[in-house]
């Protein structure tokens, strides 16, 4: 049955037309969807409920997931409103955030002016905080995932998180991963070379010693590199490490695991003292050494600016 043009099986029941595409991740496609009554606008994630099946039952933790962010709410954070199941589609229906991905704004602009460097910092660290103490880990932190609502003030918010852990198709994770690898905290990265490159030979290659336990997915500090890594490349224009052609995963993998962060970039551009010392910070190779929000925000490169909104802390 198809009865909308947009969505793929659900044609928005009684309460909504799908009025557009807003954008295609690794595992999900999200519309624009439009109250019949109020004409009210929301984004709609159309997820295919068979990746999340494990051994025929729908995995608990995708379940788990969904109530998480059913009550998360915070002025930094994408409200997740409401839920349909439509078959085997589910949608989430979520707050419409107007203006886009930062990966967007980076794309267009190259880099972004420190003034604004701050405000999205400080709004995401905001976020992160909130999330963290709720002991939700994102483990996605990337510019594609953090999204533009207004743009005077600047305002940002946080998006797509816990889901994408509970995909169960390899295709679908390698993907995933593969998008976040620029973003991704070195004790991440074995868990990724023994799934790619598969044999103790090609991952001794790659400089990693095999032995090494595998860390816990969960810790929050992965979070604070990822963002690290993401403040360095809006205020940089590039990301903190690279790789180049057919081997690009490789050669990045290969990069973090061997060589130091190189800061000499963000100096080039003009970026302050300030900011390289908080991204070096939170670039650390150790995760306990990583500051953590409040020590974020009282950072000499933040501590001054002003927020937008009140914040319970
Ligand atoms: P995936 O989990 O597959 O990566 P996302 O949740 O990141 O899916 O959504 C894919 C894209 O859809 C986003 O990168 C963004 O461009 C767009 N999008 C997602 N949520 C919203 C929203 N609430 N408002 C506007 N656009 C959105
Ligand atoms: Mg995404």
């Amino acid at each position: 049955m198809r009865e909308s043009s947009y969505g793929n099986h659900w044609n928005g029941g009684s309460m909504y037309n799908f009025t557009g595409l807003l954008g295609k991740g690794a595992f999900a496609t999200v519309y624009r969807v439009q109250t019949k009554k109020e004409g009210d606008i929301y984004a709609a994630k159309e997820l295919d409920k068979r990746r999340f099946i494990k051994n025929g039952v729908l995995d608990m933790k995708f379940d788990s997931e969904l109530n998480i962010m059913k009550h998360l709410q915070h002025p930094n954070i994408v409200n997740y409103v409401d839920c349909h199941t439509y078959s085997h589609w589910i949608y989430i229906l979520m707050e419409y955030v107007p203006f886009g991905e930062l990966s967007q704004e980076l794309r267009k602009s190259g880099r972004i002016a420190e003034a604004d460097g701050q405000q999205i910092t400080r709004q995401i660290v905001h976020a992160l905080d909130y999330l963290h103490r709720r002991n939700i880990t994102h483990r996605d932190i990337k510019p594609d995932n953090i999204l533009i609502a207004s743009r005077s003030p600047l305002i940002v918010k946080l998006s797509d998180f816990g889901l994408s852990k509970c995909v169960t198709d390899q295709e679908t994770f390698l993907k995933t991963f593969c998008g976040t690898l620029l973003y991704c905290a070195p004790e991440v990265y074995p868990d990724y070379a023994s799934y790619k490159h598969g044999s103790a030979q090609k991952r001794r290659r790659l400089g990693e010693p095999i032995s090494k336990p595998p860390p816990s997915p969960y810790d929050q500090s992965v979070d604070m590199w990822s963002f690290g890594a993401v403040i360095f490349h809006m205020l940089c224009g590039k990301p903190p490490i690279t790789g180049r052609g057919d081997d690009r995963g490789a050669q990045m993998l290969n990069n973090i695991m061997t060589k130091d962060v190189d800061f000499k970039p963000l100096r080039e551009v003009g970026v302050s003292d300030a900011a390289v010392d908080l991204i070096r910070k939170l670039l650390n190779r150790n995760p306990s050494l990583r500051p953590k929000e409040a020590e974020c925000l009282r950072h000499p490169w933040l501590r001054n600016v002003a927020d937008v909104f009140e914040y319970d802390l």
